[in-house]
């Protein structure tokens, strides 16, 4: 088969505007590129050496892994080589250039949202959009690589201005090598720590960035020596000797093998800035060791912001796997429960064979005892946190308490567990101040029973709900559950410490005071005295609620929509909706206040004539209201506007 001969291709329009971007926007931390490139080197690297673990033969004798920098100061270039997975034609095309990867996308819209207030190096590697930073300081990238067994290599190149060139090569040796070459600015920069050439800036950057890489990162340093005499004492005169010594630049020590004592903050910071790819410092590190019927040592971090993706499908959880300091998988997800997919970090056990292949790993059983201790040692850590820094806690809650509650509702087991890391705002507490359950429930006066909670956009969304009023007046705290995930979790843990979570705006409230008695069986009485009037409305309204009553929980307000105590919320209807399971749909029913002067208008009307147009209209212009007031759309807005239009002309004449 004849070679692919060279050919001009563009980039894809997403993989341009980042180009673009990364070229003539980005003016702080450039050298962040060696970072990006070393890091994709050492990814290559682990994908032959997993592969390998079944498939001896893909080494072809090239069995020692390591990354390679090199430096050639006549042609300007800097090229990092790795002996890795390599790619074949079809992969370049697809993974540089022209397929835009769902990072790319959502690291454009993050720039133009956040623009000048966040470092957008920073945000580069946490994106997975790094081999594009190469041209923040090269002028052109040519890649040369060849995936293990295949025939040809592969030469792609660009100047990264919408076009690159790709074709076949004859190549030998698996792996890539990323050649750049090197802009002005930063091959010959006054100041060296931007002289991408100069063999100690590189060193430092790789102690800065990439010291924790387990490959090693290996490159020729040009000693300058005066000869020296039999004594071993300089010729002061005499010409400098050059000579070459190949140096591995990064420390590649298995930090989590040293003693705790032995390790300062900052190194497991760096350790996990370097490994995780993270700017920021974690939230908390959590590094233990265990004896016994399991053995094994974990170093988990739970970092301080939630990565772009986290709650979207396409974020990787899990946790790195190592036998005895040798590395064996990436992302292992059978170790944390689902909810605790936030915490990066590692494992390392002897006990794990190092040729485990995913499946096995399912049903590993040490595998299992680990995780089951993990998972208890990371929820201690946060129980810790929320009890002895409530602050760190809240930031932590605000970042990843989507997740806590989600593992609520996603896992029945976990209930108990996950109940006392909630936190909720509430009519207690003061703006952004949360509470605990528990914490409700010491305030609670000792003859409410069940724990109140209104569901709502926001704050005032949830206080101007019509059904607050009564239980402010009865000095009852209620939780604010502003989000949406919110009302599912009440749900699954239907109680809390034996008292059951009572919404606001479903089924009967079930106040037990004197007063609150009195007036529920006047309102029996009433609902007796009105069945023919709650008759026609109902009526009236089939198809939109199932039901029409008096209300005994409104104040000032006329009417309000409720739910009935069992099925989906109001709230929970909408939710689902956008999820586009429209069939489930809560049971509306209306709620009339008899002590507003709008009941005895209505009843007039009713008395009047049940058929007349006037009854309906004001029946169709109540349930509006009640559906405004929970913040759902009114049916017709045509209809209705008209409506009240009509009524106000009529006020006036
Ligand atoms: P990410 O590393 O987050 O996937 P990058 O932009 O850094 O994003 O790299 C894009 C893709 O290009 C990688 O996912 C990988 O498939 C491929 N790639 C980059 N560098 C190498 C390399 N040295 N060896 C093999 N494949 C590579
Ligand atoms: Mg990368």
């Amino acid at each position: 088969m004849d070679d692919l001969k060279k050919q001009t291709k563009q980039f894809q329009a997403e993989t341009k505007q980042l180009l673009d971007l990364m070229i003539h926007s980005i003016y702080t931390n450039r050298e962040i590129f060696l970072r990006e490139l070393i890091s994709n080197a050492s990814d290559a690297i682990d994908k032959i050496r997993f592969q390998s673990l079944t498939n001896l033969d893909l080494l072809e004798d090239d069995s020692e892994f390591e990354i390679r920098l090199a430096v050639d100061e006549a042609d300007h270039t800097l090229t990092v080589s790795d002996n890795g997975i390599g790619m074949t034609y079809d992969e370049v095309v697809e993974n540089i250039g022209t397929i835009a990867k769902s990072g790319t996308r959502a690291f454009l819209e993050k720039m133009q949202t956040t623009g000048q207030n966040q470092d957008p190096a920073e945000l580069i590697g946490q994106f997975g959009v790094g081999f594009y930073s190469a041209f923040m300081v090269a002028d052109q990238v040519t890649i040369i690589t060849k995936a293990p067994g295949a025939a040809k290599g592969v030469k792609w190149q660009s100047t990264g201005d919408g076009e690159y060139t790709i074709e076949e090569i004859d190549r030998e040796k698996r792996g890539t090598s990323v050649i750049m070459k090197l802009n002005e600015e930063y091959r010959n920069s006054e100041k060296s720590e931007e002289n991408f050439l100069n063999q100690y800036t590189i060193e430092n950057l790789i102690k800065k960035y990439s010291n924790y890489i387990r490959y090693p990162v290996k490159m020729d340093f040009t000693k300058e020596e005066k000869p020296t005499d039999k004594e071993g004492n300089e010729i002061k005169d005499a010409a400098p000797v050059f000579s070459v010594e190949t140096r591995t630049l990064n420390s590649m020590t298995p930090l989590w093998v040293k003693n705790k004592s032995e390790i300062k903050p900052e190194e497991y910071h760096e350790f996990y800035q370097n490994v995780f790819h993270d700017w920021n410092d974690p939230l908390e590190v959590i590094h233990t060791k265990a004896e016994g019927v399991v053995e094994y040592t974990a170093l988990l971090f739970i970092p301080s912001h939630a990565p772009f993706d986290y709650y979207t499908r396409d974020f990787k959880s899990g946790i790195k796997l190592f036998s005895r300091n040798v590395f064996i998988m990436d992302n292992c997800q059978e170790l944390l429960p689902d909810y605790l997919g936030f915490v990066r970090g590692l494992v390392d056990s002897a006990d794990f064979s190092l040729n485990i292949s995913r499946e096995i790993l399912q049903q590993n059983r040490q595998l299992k005892l680990i995780g089951k201790n993990l998972e208890k040692t990371v929820l201690k850590n946060l129980e810790n946190l929320l009890n002895k820094e409530r602050s760190k806690y809240e930031s932590f809650w605000k970042e990843f308490g989507k997740a806590i509650k989600a593992g609520i509702y996603m896992d029945f087991q976990s209930k108990e567990k996950l109940q006392d890391l909630l936190l909720f705002s509430s009519s207690h507490t003061k703006d952004e101040g949360l509470t605990t359950l528990a914490e409700y429930l010491k305030r609670m006066p000792a003859e409410q029973n069940e724990i109140y909670y209104a569901a709502g956009k926001d704050r005032n969304a949830v206080e101007r709900l019509p059904q607050m009023e009564i239980l402010r007046e009865k000095g009852y705290e209620v939780l604010y559950l502003f989000d949406r995930v919110d009302e599912f979790t009440i749900d699954s843990l239907h109680k809390y410490q034996e008292k059951l979570f009572k919404s606001i705006s479903r089924g009967d409230l079930n106040l037990t005071g004197e007063k609150e008695q009195e007036s529920k069986k006047a309102t029996e009485e009433l609902s007796k005295e009105n069945e023919d009037l709650l008759k026609a409305v109902k009526e009236h309204l089939t198809e939109k609620v199932t039901d029409v009553k008096l209300s005994n929980r409104l104040k000032s307000s006329a009417v309000c929509l409720v739910s009935s105590e069992h099925g989906i919320s109001l709230q929970m209807e909408q939710i689902l909706a956008e999820m586009d399971q429209k069939m489930m749909r809560a049971s509306r029913i209306l709620e009339l206040n008899p002590n507003h002067p709008l009941f005895v208008t209505l009843k007039k009307l009713f008395e009047a004539g049940p058929d007349s147009e006037k009854f309906k209209d004001y029946i169709d212009l109540l349930y509006g209201q009640a559906l405004l007031i929970e913040g759902l759309a009114v049916e017709d807005p045509q209809a209705f506007a008209n409506k009240v239009a009509g009524l106000m002309v009529a006020a006036e004449e």
